[in-house]
């Protein structure tokens, strides 16, 4: 997918939340799946450029055309499901293994749903905000970090998400050797 257009859906995510204009809000999908075709709607729409999108959303994102169009071409998709077959034939004890292909061929819808839907519905919250967001794990390793959705809406600059003792946001440890290896740079 093009990280820019998904980044505005995102941006418009955080400034709509729980109305008519946000995305993907279970308030106003019957379910999973009306959610999910909406959200594809929307981005495939603003990487189109068919989607009027407001200024604020755009604001200091960086605009990579050339590296979008690859990322959200069919053979990028083609590509990436070649790479990880090929993983699944090195490493995998048994071909049995292979079921799980789909899953993780699918993994960005998965994890869209699994946040957008579930994590916007149940689980608990830290800080009392006009919104439904909620953190769906107190542990978690599922999601590595990102399930701590309540704490993301009240804090949507911070990179560690987890707040608790018990929340460990494992991505952020990711984030913060990615840095230390000086392949991205901060935001102070
Ligand atoms: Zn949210
Ligand atoms: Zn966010």
């Amino acid at each position: 997918m093009s990280p820019r257009a998904y980044a505005i859906m995102h941006r418009m995510h955080h400034a709509y939340t729980d109305t008519e204009k946000d995305p993907h809000s279970p308030q106003f999908s019957k379910n999973v799946f009306q959610m999910m075709l909406r959200t594809r709607t929307i981005y495939s729409n603003i990487y189109k450029g068919k989607y009027e999108v407001e200024e604020r959303f755009t604001h200091n994102l960086p605009d990579w055309p050339t590296f979008d169009r690859w990322a959200h071409s069919g053979f990028s998709r083609v590509c990436w499901s070649i790479v990880y077959l090929t993983i699944f034939i090195l490493v995998a004890p048994s071909l049995w293994c292979l079921l799980l292909l789909p899953i993780i061929l699918t993994m960005g819808p998965f994890h869209g749903v699994i946040i957008n839907w579930f994590a916007h519905k149940y689980g608990y919250t830290n800080f009392r905000l006009k919104n439904t967001s909620q953190n769906l794990f107190s542990i978690d390793i599922l999601m590595m970090g990102e399930s701590y959705h309540n704490n993301h809406h009240k804090h949507p600059s911070a990179i560690n998400f987890g707040k608790r003792w018990h929340e460990r946001d494992y991505v952020y440890k990711v984030i913060k050797c990615l840095a230390w290896l000086r392949i991205i740079k901060l935001n102070k």
